[in-house]
């Protein structure tokens, strides 16, 4: 976990495989990188597993290029499709066993401070809507109300998709899926007002078909979890497989949904307002200046 462990040993360049070398030559670590650029560096996660035109691996192509410093990352997840992709990326990647991924963060990013104090160390965990508000409910609840500094990111598909189709509590109610055929009868969880209740400092809900958004919330989220306290940031991936969305409509499919029910959203709270101005110098929290009084009609 720092800039040392993708450099090159003396004298061994010239064995290492070609990947490795683009990795180290072109690739993200020790440098400022913008999803405004993509195309012209070597991202750390670029083949996996997962279905063609899935728009939960742009999206989690998308986080890792907003992490403020990949170099000194670590991502944790869960059973489930994310985890196909997180896992090839050259960053560190911890598999929790199912639910317990907050759980196992809380321990990692303690540790973490313990070991290196003030040097940031980034744990984010990436799962999805049945690891995050079914299985792993409880941990990552708790997690929330221990005020445990890190980010958790649920890629909501709104269906378990890497076992055929069940329903998740994240599923739309009315949903029919393979293993729903009768239709989901309860509502959705608002997983989004749980994680301010709990006191996440930063909450933010996010459709992948935005990737200047996506990359604005997953700094803001892991810098203020680096000191303030949970964050938390809730996206819209389909499955375009359970839900039959055809691989040339997943975008459109994104936007319709954020259009329809899942609209940008941002919490912040004051002290992680505050923490992002005076420590990162983002001027969008500073008070506004007052308008100018309005004139009155017949005064000089
Ligand atoms: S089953 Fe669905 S969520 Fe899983 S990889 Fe395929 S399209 Fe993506």
């Amino acid at each position: 976990m720092s800039l040392d462990y993708v450099k090159f040993s003396n004298g061994f360049e010239k064995f290492m495989p070609k990947e490795y070398r683009d990795m180290v030559e072109h690739g993200p670590f020790g440098k400022k990188i913008s999803v405004s650029q993509m195309g012209s560096f070597k991202e750390v996660l670029e083949e996996h597993p997962m279905c063609a035109g899935c728009a939960m691996t742009l999206f989690i192509r998308l986080a890792m290029i907003a992490f403020p410093n990949p170099e000194d990352t670590i991502t944790v997840g869960t059973a489930g499709c994310g985890r196909l992709a997180i896992s090839q990326a050259a960053i560190p990647f911890v598999y929790g066993n199912y639910g317990d991924q907050n759980g196992v963060a809380s321990g990692l990013s303690r540790g973490l401070r313990l070991r290196f104090g003030d040097k940031p160390k980034d744990v984010v965990v990436m799962a999805g809507d049945g690891g995050t508000a079914d299985i792993g409910f409880q941990q990552v609840l708790h997690s929330w109300f221990r005020k445990e500094r890190f980010t958790t990111i649920m890629l909501d598909n709104e269906v378990y998709g890497n076992t055929g189709g069940q329903e998740s509590g994240m599923t739309n109610r009315g949903a029919v899926l393979k293993m729903a055929p009768l239709g989901k009868k309860f509502e959705k969880m608002d997983m989004v007002q749980m994680a301010k209740v709990a006191g996440c400092a930063y909450v933010a809900t996010v459709v992948p078909n935005n990737p200047r958004r996506v990359e604005s919330v997953i700094k803001k989220a892991v810098l203020i979890a680096r000191e303030v306290g949970a964050t938390y940031i809730q996206a819209y991936t389909s499955c375009n497989i359970e839900y039959a969305i055809p691989t040339d409509k997943v975008m459109e499919d994104a936007k319709t949904v954020e259009n329809d029910r899942y609209a940008f959203s941002e919490y912040i709270s004051d002290e992680a307002k505050q923490y992002l101005t005076e420590r990162y110098g983002y001027k969008e929290f500073l008070p506004k200046p007052a308008a100018p009084a309005a004139a009155i009609p017949g005064k000089a």
